[in-house]
This record gives structure tokens, sequence and C-alpha cells, in this order.
């Protein structure tokens, strides 16, 4: 998604753009996929709405008449034995104190007042010397869990939860004051009727975009007067001569390709770790669960799946269908031994762990397991550092940009951000003959 935006961004300028997509379709973690008979998304699933750049792109390539909102949004921890509805938080933080007890989640904590250190720690160091190890265990760990696949204490505060570190040295009274002051209004999120796995086909179908699929890249050197790429399998090795180039890949592929001209940015790629993960849809053919968009686990309760969403409760496309759709994720960072079982033990698992969350369930039409190799980049403590040594090595080297999720955001609008940016930064510096 970011390379496309950002070959959107050269191609609505006059430049003439070539997508070179290491695989057979385009999209990366946008997919659609069918599951019994139905077309849903098999990847990311939905966009932020109160960030522009998703929405922007979408009006952009004319897909703004399928823009659709979740129809509900409460979401439930599972947790001490069943579904508690989640309270009021700031990315965890516990905004209302009545909402909180409650629920049943975590007991409110006595909280310390700490100043908030200049230097990156930890997000779990960060909370539990604030607010005690329930907070973070029972309601910030889960939900980045949702977002990163990771873990809280290697997450970088900064990186990941800087909405945490904005409230200051009283972390709850600021999150129950901006709870009161909020003044945000509009849905939150945002999708597309038939799927947010639409979009890349429409970018990647704009007037001056060329996309080669099965092109993968393996070396970028600099030229006389540009970059020559080798592009394909290494048995029949095409040479692809360009003014410039932008790298759109995760950081690891990142790393292979910038080590020869920029080896510092090469260098710090590599130490980005990656979280591994699946997620496993159920189709069944009646209406059957209960009512909200599904529930996050927190992972001291041990359980197999992470999070649950009811997706034909969160869309109404979904729903319209008549049947329930129930995606499941499993992984987080540094938990290979669980994703090496095969599909069949995996969707099992996935299911018991539902049917013990939701009660009985009948046995679904149809379940698709989708594996996410490398899916998610971590942020892990000091992650910023790396970034700004990445964008100085490249600030030095006139016709050569890095973006994507391994950089200042893994969210579709930010990955969205980071392309737009780069093409800028190559359009601005009159490398193309725009
Ligand atoms: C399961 C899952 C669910 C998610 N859900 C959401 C969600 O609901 N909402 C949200 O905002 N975000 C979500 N995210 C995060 C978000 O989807 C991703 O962070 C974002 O789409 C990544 O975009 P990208 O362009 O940086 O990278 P990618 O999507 O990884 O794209 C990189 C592309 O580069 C190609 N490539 C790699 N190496 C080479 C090479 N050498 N030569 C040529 N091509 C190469 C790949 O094939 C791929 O197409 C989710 C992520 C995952 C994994």
């Amino acid at each position: 998604m970011a390379g496309l935006a950002a070959a959107h961004e050269l191609a609505t300028s006059g430049a003439q753009v070539v997508v070179l997509e290491g695989s057979d379709r385009v999209g990366g973690k946008l997919r659609l996929g069918e599951v019994g008979g139905l077309t849903l998304d098999l990847g990311a699933e939905s966009i932020l709405a109160r960030r522009p750049e998703g929405l922007d792109l979408i009006r952009a390539v004319g897909l703004d008449d399928r823009v659709v909102h979740p129809q509900t949004i409460t979401a439930s921890i599972w947790t001490h034995g069943a579904l508690r509805a989640m309270p009021p938080t700031v990315m965890g933080i516990p905004a209302d104190a009545a909402a909180l007890a409650a629920s049943g989640i975590a007991a409110m904590p006595e909280p310390r007042i700490l100043p908030v250190p200049a230097e990156d720690v930890s997000v779990a160091e960060f909370v539990t010397e604030r607010l005690g190890r329930d907070v973070l265990d029972r309601l910030v760990e889960p939900l980045l869990g949702g977002v990163y696949a990771g873990h809280t204490d290697h997450l970088s505060l900064h990186a990941t939860t800087p909405q945490i570190a904005a409230l200051g040295e009283d972390l709850l009274a600021s999150a129950t004051a901006s709870r009161a002051s909020a003044t945000a209004s509009g849905p939150v999120f945002a999708g597309l009727l038939g799927g947010v796995g639409q979009l890349p086909t429409a970018v990647a179908a704009t007037d001056g975009i060329e996309v080669r699929l099965d092109a993968t890249v393996r070396a970028i050197v600099r030229t006389a007067d540009g970059w020559r790429l080798s592009v394909g399998p290494t048995t029949d090795v095409e040479s692809v001569d360009v003014d410039a180039v932008v790298v759109a890949t995760p950081a690891p592929a990142a790393a292979r390709l910038l080590a020869e001209e920029v080896p510092d940015a090469a260098f710090a790629l590599a130490a980005i770790d990656y979280a591994s993960m699946a997620i496993i849809t159920f189709v069944f053919d009646d209406a059957i669960v209960p009512e909200g968009s599904g529930f996050l686990v927190p992972p001291v309760d041990g359980t197999f799946i992470k999070a649950a969403t009811v997706s034909s409760n969160k869309w109404g496309w979904v729903g319209d269908s008549g049947r329930t759709v129930v995606r499941t994720s499993v992984g987080r960072a540094g938990e290979t031994t669980l994703l090496q079982h095969d599909d069949g033990v995996l969707s099992e698992r996935a299911l018991a762990d539902l049917r013990q969350a939701f009660g009985s369930l009948p046995d679904p039409a149809d379940r698709v397991v989708r594996r996410w190799g490398g899916g998610l980049p971590q942020y892990d403590v000091g992650h910023l550092d790396r970034v700004a040594t990445i964008e100085n090595a490249l600030a030095g080297v006139p016709g050569l940009e890095a973006c994507g999720a391994a950089y200042r955001g893994v969210g579709i609008p930010a990955v969205i951000a980071s392309g737009r940016a780069a093409a800028r930064r190559l359009l601005d510096a009159g490398t193309l003959d725009a």
C-alpha cells in the first residue's frame, strides 16, 4: 500500500512509474479472499478515519461511494473466564473508574505520579511503574497485541503509544480528563463495501502506473545518471534503468536492497524485528453470536487466539449476507512454534476458543487460514532512533527513498502518508523529469 501510494503521488504529478511487485498480486497486507462463497478481507480490514490519508486516497481513485463505517465498535475483553465490556481508555489507560470497576477486568490501581522520561522506555516499564501490572496485562497489552502483534516488554513507549506518554505525570487523571474533554466527532474507522482489499487494485489502475507482477527486485546500484535494478528470478535476471527509486518493501528486503548503496540505513533496517501471525476466518450459516464487534484477549489468560472480530456485526455489508462471519487472529512476536501447526490444527484450536468465549457454536460452513509471515514490524525500544538513522542516511542519497510500515506507523493511513512523503521528496528534489 505504501509503494502504491507513492506511485499514485508520482503518476498524478506526471511521472512515469513502474511498480515492481515480487508476488503475483498487488496490495501486500491488503488482500481479499473467498470464505464460504463470500469475498472478505483476509488481511487488513479497517482504516482509521481520524487521519485523512486513507480516505483521501480512496476518494482520489473513485471508491468514495463504497466507504462504509462500522455498525458497532463495542469491543470486549475476554478475561477472568468471561467476555467483559471494555471500559473507556486511552490506549488501555483507564479513563473511567466506575466503568473499570463494573467491567471486572482489572482493579483500579493506586497511581504513582512520575515524570515522563525523555529517553525511550518500554510500554511495560512505563505503565507498570505508574499503574501496576494488572492494567498493563489486561488492558494495554491486549490492545497493543492487536495493533502490533507484539509484547509491551519490548515495544517502545514513544513509537507505539505516544498518546500514553502525552498523558504526562498523572496517567489516570489525564486519561479521565481527556475523555471528558474529547471533542473529535465522526466515525473513528472506515471500510469499503466489498472490503478494503479493493483499494490496492484501484490505485494500481491509475494512469501512468505500470505494474509488473512476479518482479522481485534483487539489487539496486547507482549508475551515471540514475539507478539500475536487478529484477526477476536468479536464473533470468533483467536490468531495469530508472531515474529514481522508492523502496517500499518490509525492512528485511529493504535492508538487502540498500546494503550496497546505503549501508548505514541497511544496518538499522536489519535490526527491525517482525511478528508473524495468521488470520483464521469462519463463516457460519446462521446468525448465532452475541452483539458487539468482538473481543481482545490478554496474553496472561493463556488462550490460543489473541482476538476475534465478528465481521458480520461490525460491517453491514458482511452482515447483509445473513451469515455469521468471525475472524480470529493468532500469533505474537516471538511465538514461532504456534504457527508451525498445520492449518487444520490452527483452525480447530481457534474454533475451540470461540466456543468457549461465545458458548456453544455450530460447525462452521467454511473456514480459511491466511498466514502472514513477517506481518507486522516491531517498534521496539529505540525504534525512533533507528528510523532517524535510516532517514538521515537516505537523505544523503539523491533519487533513493524508502517508505512503508517499518518506519513511522503500521496502519493504512500511516503507510499511505509514508509513501506519499517519499514521492514528494523525489518530486521536490527535482530528480524526475515530471
Ligand atoms: C493480518 C494483518 C491485519 C492488519 N489489519 C490492519 C487493519 O485492519 N487496519 C490497518 O490500518 N492496518 C492493518 N494492518 C497493518 C497494515 O495492513 C500494514 O502495516 C500495511 O498494509 C503495510 O503496508 P506496506 O506497504 O508497508 O507493506 P506490505 O503490505 O508488506 O507491502 C510490501 C510489498 O512489497 C513486496 N515485496 C517485498 N519484497 C520485494 C522485493 N524484493 N521486490 C519486489 N517486491 C517486494 C511484497 O510482495 C508486498 O506486496 C494489518 C496487518 C496484518 C499483517
